[in-house]
């Protein structure tokens, strides 16, 4: 896995000027201090080029000025890809005031092609479909720690590294299914779902009848 990151830069505050994204691919995590976007706050973004280089975004304070970050967020021309993006979406508006758009999530795809298993983590899905074995021991430290240990940091970056090629993998799943189509409405529903777990219907699902 190691080999596979070719550049790890950790950079406080926001990401370095003028980085590009030659496939308008950039692959994206978060790391935050739990899962309330209204009680832990957003510690860490992670943004990969799929050449193997690793930008950890830190931050330290309250400081969430980013305006390389959010200008990357809200690039129409750049495809933001993340494995289950709700998540992240949601703090990225809490933190940075970004609603990250257009995106394409891994999970969803998975559940759309994957039919025949329940097993849709980052973990699951990148061994089945890239034969990659991944570490997941540091998922549960604290990632708002001062200064991050070598662990987190590789961590960190072995969340970003492979959703290139899944992606790649997945569309040709979903190809095959004739389901390319479905899967590109869910993405462009993405920020909506996101927004309303924002503004209070996390849990109640309005189309619902009762
Ligand atoms: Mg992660």
């Amino acid at each position: 896995m190691k080999n596979r990151i070719k550049n790890l830069v950790v950079c406080e505050g926001d990401l370095p000027e003028g980085i590009t994204f030659e496939n308008g691919m950039a692959a994206i995590d978060c790391e935050m201090m739990g899962l309330n976007p209204h009680r832990d706050r957003l510690c860490l973004v992670q943004v990969g080029d799929g050449n193997g280089n690793v930008w950890l975004v830190k931050f330290s304070s309250n400081n969430y000025d980013a305006p390389n970050l959010k200008k990357l967020f809200a690039d129409s021309r750049v495809v933001k890809i993340f494995h289950f993006a709700r998540t992240d979406m949601v703090f990225c508006q809490k933190y940075l005031g970004v609603m990250p758009s257009p995106v394409y999530c891994t999970k969803i795809a998975s559940k759309l092609c994957r039919t025949y298993t329940e097993r849709h983590g980052l973990k699951n899905v990148c061994e089945e479909l890239l034969g990659v074995k991944m570490d997941k021991e540091q998922q549960c430290s604290n990632w708002g720690a001062p200064v991050l240990t070598e662990a987190q940091k590789h961590y960190a970056a072995s969340d970003v590294i492979y959703l290139h090629d899944m992606k790649n993998a997945l569309d040709e799943r979903l190809k095959s299914l004739d389901r390319l189509h479905i899967a590109s409405q869910c993405f462009d529903f993405l920020p909506v779902r996101a927004n309303l777990d924002y503004i209070g219907w996390e849990n109640s699902d309005i189309f619902a009848h009762h």
